[in-house]
Order: C-alpha cells, then sequence, then structure tokens
C-alpha cells in the first residue's frame, strides 16, 4: 500500500475512535476554539497596528514635504526665475522612491523630478490625489501620496503632487505577516494537541474508575476499592462517593438477599403442610364431584410448584451468602449416573440410556450436589422433548477431567438465547414454558452447583433439533 493511503487509512481509524461526545473532545475542542479565537485576534490587531504605524509614519514624511515644498520655491525664487525654482526645489527633495511634480492651473506640467520621465505611471494617480496623504494601490505597486495648492508670494501656481513608492516596506510587512499567520496557526495545532494530551492525562482517573467498576460483582461490592492516589481532588471526591455508594448498595443487597433467604424458608414449612393435606383429602375424597378433584390437583401442583420454587431460591440465597457447603469426595461416576437414571426412568416414564465406555470414570464432586444437578437437566431434557424422543446420558474423561453430556432430540435453543438461561428466571418462551411449568430457577442453579464444585457447565443446541448440555467436573 502506498503512503496517503495507509495514512487516509490511518487517519479514518483515528478519526472513527474519536467520540464527539465525549468530555475529552469537547473540552480539547473548546479550548483550542478559544485559544485560536484569542491568538487569531492577537495577530490580527498587530498586523493592523503595525499596518497603521508604516502607513502614518509614510504620510507624516509626506506631509513635512508638502508644507515644506512652497517654502523652497520661494527661497529658490529669489534666486531664479519661478519655473527654474520650482525644478530646483523639485531635485531638491526627490529620492530613489519619492517623486514630485508641479502642474499649472491649467493642468499643464511645469517641472517634474527626474524619474517621472520613466515611471509615467506616478501621473495615472494625479486624478485622485488629494490634499491629505493616502495609500493607493497602482499596478502593483504601493504609493502614499497627495496633491497640495502650491502659493508662493500669495500667487497660485496650481497644485503639487508628491508620491513615495512604499512597495518595498509593504512587500517586507505582507511577507511578515504571512510568517505571523504560520506563526499563530502552527502555535494554534501545538497548543491543541498539549490541551489534548494534557486533558486525555486528566481524565485517566475517571476511565479507571469505570474500569474498575465494570469489574466489580454483586458479591464484591462491600470489598470494592477504588484506591486512586495523586488524582485531582474532584475525582477523588467522585470516587470517594462511588465507594460509598458501593457500600449502600451492598448492603441493600446484603438485606434483600436474608429477605429472599427468610422469606423462603418460613413460606416452606407451612406451604409442604398444605401440600401434604391436599393429596390426602384427594386420595381420601372417593365423594368428591369430579370438579372438586380437577380443582384439588390443580390445587397440588401448583403448591408443589410453589414449594420447589422456593426451595430454588433458598438454594441461590444460601450460594450467594457463601453458606452454601459442598462435601466433595470422588466419586465413581458411573454408579452415579446409573442410579440417578434409574430413578429419572420411574418417574418420567421415558426411555433414558447411558452410554458409558468401560473404563471407570472418577470425579470430585457432592454426590448429593451432582444428583440435583444431573435430575434437573434431565427433568429440562424430559420437558422440552416429545414423549417418544429418547434422552441420552454420554460419560466421557477429557484432559483430567470428567465429562456428563446430557442429550436430547426436542425443540432447542435459539443461539442468541443460550447465553442467557443460566440467568435467574430467564424462560425461553414465557408462554409456552409456563404451561410445561418450572420456575426459571433450574438452570442458575445447576451453573452455581457445578461451579460450586469446581466444574463448568456450557450448551450446544440447535431450534428443533435438540440441545446438548456438557458438565465437566474434576477428575483424579
Ligand atoms: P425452567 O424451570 O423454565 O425449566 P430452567 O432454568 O431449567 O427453567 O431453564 C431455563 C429455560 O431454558 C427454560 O425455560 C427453557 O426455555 C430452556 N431450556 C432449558 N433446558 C432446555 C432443553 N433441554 N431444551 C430446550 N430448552 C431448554
Amino acid at each position: 500500500m502506498n503512503l496517503p493511503k495507509r495514512l487516509l487509512k490511518t487517519t479514518k481509524r483515528i478519526w472513527s475512535k474519536i467520540d464527539p461526545f465525549s468530555l475529552q473532545v469537547r473540552l480539547t475542542v473548546g479550548i483550542a476554539a478559544f485559544s485560536a479565537m484569542g491568538l487569531s485576534g492577537v495577530a490580527i490587531w498587530m498586523s493592523w497596528k503595525m499596518q497603521q504605524i508604516l502607513v502614518t509614519s509614510q504620510k507624516q514624511n509626506i506631509e513635512y514635504l508638502a508644507n515644506r515644498f512652497p517654502h523652497d520655491v520661494e527661497i529658490y525664487s529669489d534666486m531664479v526665475s519661478v519655473e527654474t525654482g520650482i525644478q530646483r526645489a523639485i531635485d531638491n527633495l526627490t529620492t530613489d522612491k519619492t517623486i514630485l511634480w508641479v502642474r499649472n492651473p491649467s493642468q499643464l506640467i511645469v517641472a517634474q523630478s527626474h524619474q517621472l520621465k520613466i515611471k509615467s505611471s506616478s501621473h495615472l494617480l494625479t486624478s485622485k490625489m488629494e490634499p491629505s496623504p493616502q495609500l493607493y494601490k497602482l499596478q502593483g505597486h504601493y504609493w502614499v501620496a497627495c496633491g497640495a495648492d502650491l502659493q508662493v508670494k500669495s500667487k497660485n501656481l496650481g497644485k503639487v503632487y508628491i508620491a513615495k513608492d512604499i512597495t518595498s516596506e509593504q512587500i517586507m510587512f505582507l511577507s511578515l505577516i504571512k510568517t505571523l499567520a504560520i506563526a499563530s496557526v502552527f502555535s494554534i495545532a501545538v497548543i491543541t494537541l498539549a490541551i489534548a494530551i494534557y486533558i486525555q492525562k486528566s481524565l485517566k482517573p475517571l476511565h479507571r474508575i469505570s474500569a474498575i467498576a465494570k469489574t466489580i460483582s454483586a458479591n464484591d461490592l462491600g470489598q470494592a476499592r477504588l484506591d486512586l492516589e495523586r488524582v485531582p481532588s474532584e475525582v477523588k471526591e467522585l470516587a470517594q462517593t462511588f465507594e460509598t455508594m458501593l457500600l449502600r448498595l451492598s448492603e441493600a443487597w446484603e438485606m434483600q438477599r436474608q429477605f429472599v433467604s427468610n422469606f423462603s424458608h418460613e413460606l416452606r414449612t407451612p406451604l409442604t403442610i398444605v401440600s401434604g393435606y391436599l393429596q390426602s383429602t384427594l386420595r381420601r375424597g372417593k365423594n368428591l364431584t369430579q370438579q372438586q378433584q380437577e380443582a384439588l390437583v390443580i390445587a397440588v401442583s401448583e403448591t408443589d410448584r410453589t414449594i420447589q420454587l422456593l426451595k430454588d431460591l433458598l438454594d441461590l440465597a444460601r450460594a450467594d451468602n457463601g453458606k452454601m457447603h459442598f462435601n466433595i469426595e470422588s466419586i465413581i461416576l458411573n454408579k452415579l449416573v446409573s442410579e440417578i437414571v434409574e430413578m429419572a426412568i420411574q418417574y418420567s416414564n421415558r426411555i433414558i440410556t447411558v452410554e458409558a465406555t468401560e473404563e471407570i470414570i472418577i470425579a470430585k464432586a457432592d454426590p448429593d450436589r451432582l444428583k440435583q444437578v444431573l435430575l434437573n437437566l434431565i427433568d429440562n431434557a424430559v420437558k422440552y422433548s416429545e414423549s417418544d424422543r429418547p434422552v441420552i446420558l454420554k460419560l466421557d474423561k477429557q484432559n483430567e477431567q470428567a465429562k456428563i453430556e446430557i442429550w436430547d432430540k426436542g425443540r432447542g435453543i435459539p443461539l442468541a438465547q443460550q447465553s442467557r438461561i443460566f440467568e435467574r428466571f430467564y424462560r425461553v418462551d414465557e408462554n409456552r414454558a409456563k404451561s410445561i411449568g418450572g420456575t426459571g430457577l433450574g438452570l442458575s442453579i445447576v451453573k452455581t452447583l457445578v461451579e460450586g464444585m469446581g466444574g463448568n457447565i456450557t450448551v450446544r443446541s440447535q431450534p428443533e433439533k435438540g440441545s446438548i448440555f456438557t458438565v465437566t467436573l474434576p477428575g483424579v
């Protein structure tokens, strides 16, 4: 790639990274604009002032010559004729750049500087020239000139015209202005760059606060420390306020966890009793009408669902509080998985098979918690697939880890939702899920339990083809 293309690409990349609404850009642009305005104001004022000084001094010079000329003519005409006196006075005052000429009242030139024959263009000024000196531009040349009445011994001799070529001074002045403009633009660019770097440095602590805030999870709200040293006092104050807010949030979070834990615990016992009574009434209620029996069945199922929800909530509250204990031991997975599958077949009345190698696979886990995990996953596989579809459990060993896969050929989960199904109360299709039952907490408990045992859970799924949940546990 050639240089201009590469430069264009780099500029584009930098440009795309600039956020026009960021404080950094706003401050930089604001300060740079004010500095530019200030600097260009000073530069313009300086140029104007220099021009004034240059032109005024030249005008004063011309004015002096215009005042002096009649006196010189008067002195010379005492010795020679008036015409010769005028010519002598002109010769006396003529220099390289200053030229004079005199026209009589009938506009005829009576005397002039010798250069005028060459610089005849100066005559073009005649019609414009005023009694007080002015600046004129003529054919690329700058002139300060005036045309004053010539009265000698109370006699009107016409008009004397005096012009000074100030082109070289003007060119010097213009190049000075150009240099001043370039210096101003350069200084503005340097100031803008310096301001941008300084502002970026000053805002760094804010970026650090936001980076730290991003890594704080609900569990370490109370321990979060921003530890910002040598930062501006405003940022320090913000960091302290932020820490206090985190502490208050942590207290509120703790209170909420405590509340959920107490609430689930207190409600579970009476609801279990209610469910027990409802079930025994249903068993013994041969004299109940069909409608009453159906109502009781619904009441039992809703009470059981609520009990399950409370149990799940209690489990999660315990995990959040760090009160969930795991009795980790070496388990022969082949045996445990077969037992669980037996149990699941009995209560689900479905085809559930185990595929495992001859090899004995041992994992380090809490047997009760692992049972809970697998039953939950099998329950989902059964719930979210048709009753004629099999559910398969595959056992394997992978890099010193034990791997259990739960396969189903059910409805599957769309890719976009696969990462969300482990969130609390998240259900893929809320309406459809309601008719199936469940609380939306199962998978978040499964994840908490698996991770609590040092393992990991992932999902692969395709809508209408099925899902594979993979649990990996530390092996031996
Ligand atoms: P629920 O009580 O709703 O089953 P879970 O936390 O166990 O709650 O599951 C969350 C959601 O993930 C379910 O509502 C369901 O939409 C989806 N899901 C879980 N397992 C499967 C599966 N094997 N096949 C299809 N969808 C599933």
